[in-house]
């Protein structure tokens, strides 16, 4: 079978088969081709019919040095070696110990101190949401706190109790009323309007630091984040920052929360904490919140979740090496120029194609709205975002949009400074091939 026989036969059997998450099956494979990707070496990406891509959204947003680095692959390969798989329920293993003192060793000594971990960034989340819970029922005076609070248009996550908190009406809003109720706000100004009988109710704030990621990369205003701890300190609240997307350098900073200063009392991380290698995720917390679980057998204040790969130790394995190439390759401190020539390429843009409306920026990710040439929104039938992504991968570049048209880059922290341009130049001509006939 040649590769052309071989990718048709996988493609029969996607379509006979499979089924794509956030995917219109009905259109999957219609208008569009099927790509099958096959392998991976820094930015870049390969199908099975040996065509190459730079990967630009980080395959959705988790990939942070790039694919197949060898140093992690080598780490991950070792451990597959000695031991694929072990319970973490009952025993412990050397690489999720030695991980979980690296990982509280990026935060300010004695704040964030403990590490749960679980499979992807929904869990995290899960996680968060369990113990704030049952850390205020297990506190006195604390037990009326059962309420979390959201902002308008986050996102969180799929499993019922991230997605309660998600505030994207598309994802979230048929299931309203199955998961647990949570009050959605816009800002902290509205939070703080709230009455103190429904702040005191309030186990948690949960909120995206810095950007939120599915609400077409939306930056905070300067300072929110620091307002909302103060907040949630003065009124016995507790902030859950989810830096499923934000961790690990996306913004520029190794955890999103770091450009202000803040801890939160819960963190969630996922997506880049194993570079993007393999599914794992860990929620930090406080030694405060720890001791909320201790106490003789019979009371009963333990932490009963779990799941089956907690702590997979390939995981572990891949999120240590990760760790490895941040310090040995100075991967944080390389970053202020890729940002500075991401930022101008972007500008350029905007000036030049009349169908970029407006960018926005964090770090390495970034949304660039896309809008007829006249400036008026795209109806969502056309899948304006949709098509110009399509068009962009006869130019060597994969991405996906959000909510509809905003286009999202954010590569690898490793790429270079040409194929940042390689990058926009694929951008700018797909932007063109698909929507340049749209006049009006
Ligand atoms: C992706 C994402 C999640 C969900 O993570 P999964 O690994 O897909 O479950 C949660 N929160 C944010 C901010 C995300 O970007």
């Amino acid at each position: 079978m040649d590769a052309h026989q071989q990718t048709q036969q996988w493609v029969q059997q996607d379509l006979a088969h499979c089924w794509h998450p956030f995917t219109p099956q009905a259109l999957w494979g219609k208008e569009s081709e099927v790509l099958m990707l096959e392998s991976g070496r820094g930015v870049w990406l390969t199908d099975s019919l040996g065509r190459r891509y730079i990967d630009g959204n980080s395959s959705i947003w988790v990939n942070i040095h790039g694919h197949c680095h060898p140093h992690i692959v080598q780490a991950m390969q070792r451990q597959a070696a000695k031991l694929c798989h072990s319970s973490y329920l009952g025993f412990g293993h050397g690489l999720a110990s030695a991980l979980a003192e690296r990982l509280v060793a990026l935060f300010p000594a004695g704040t964030l101190t403990r590490v749960f971990y679980s499979d992807d960034g929904s869990t995290a989340v899960e996680t968060a949401l369990k113990m704030a819970f049952q850390s205020c029922v297990q506190t006195p005076g604390r037990e009326q706190r059962r309420h979390f609070v959201a902002f308008a248009n986050c996102y969180h996550g799929d499993t019922m109790g991230a997605a309660s908190l998600g505030g994207v009406g598309t994802f979230f809003s048929r299931f309203r009323g199955f998961g647990m109720e949570v009050t959605h706000v816009r800002s902290l100004e509205e939070l703080r309007a709230k009455p103190q009988e429904f702040l005191d109710t309030l186990a948690g704030v949960v909120i995206e630091p810095i950007i939120q990621g599915v609400n077409r990369m939306t930056p905070w205003p300067k300072g929110l984040l620091r307002e909302l701890r103060e907040f949630c300190t003065a009124q016995g609240i507790y902030l859950i920052c989810d830096e499923v997307m934000t961790g690990f350098g996306r913004t520029g900073r190794m955890f999103a929360c770091m450009h202000e200063e803040v801890t939160p009392d819960f963190l969630c991380c996922a997506k880049g904490l194993t570079a993007g290698y393999t599914p794992m995720a860990a929620c930090l917390t406080t030694e405060a919140v720890y001791e909320r679980f201790l106490g003789a057998y019979s009371e009963n204040k333990t932490f009963y979740y779990g799941h089956s790969f907690t702590a997979h130790p390939i995981g572990c394995a891949a999120a240590m090496a990760s760790l490895d190439v941040f310090e040995q390759e100075h991967v944080l401190e390389k970053l202020p120029p890729k940002v500075a020539l991401m930022a101008e390429l972007a500008e350029q843009l905007r000036c030049t194609e009349p169908h970029v409306a407006a960018v926005r920026q964090c770090g390495m990710v970034m949304g660039i709205d896309i809008t007829r040439a006249d400036g008026s929104s795209y109806p969502q039938d056309a899948r304006a975002g949709e098509r110009a992504c399509m068009a962009m991968r006869a130019h060597g570049l994969l991405t996906r949009p959000v909510t509809h048209d905003t286009l999202v880059l954010m590569p690898p922290l490793c790429i270079e400074e040409p194929e940042i341009r390689q990058m926009f130049a694929a951008l700018a001509a797909g932007i063109r091939d698909a929507l340049q006939g749209d006049l009006a």
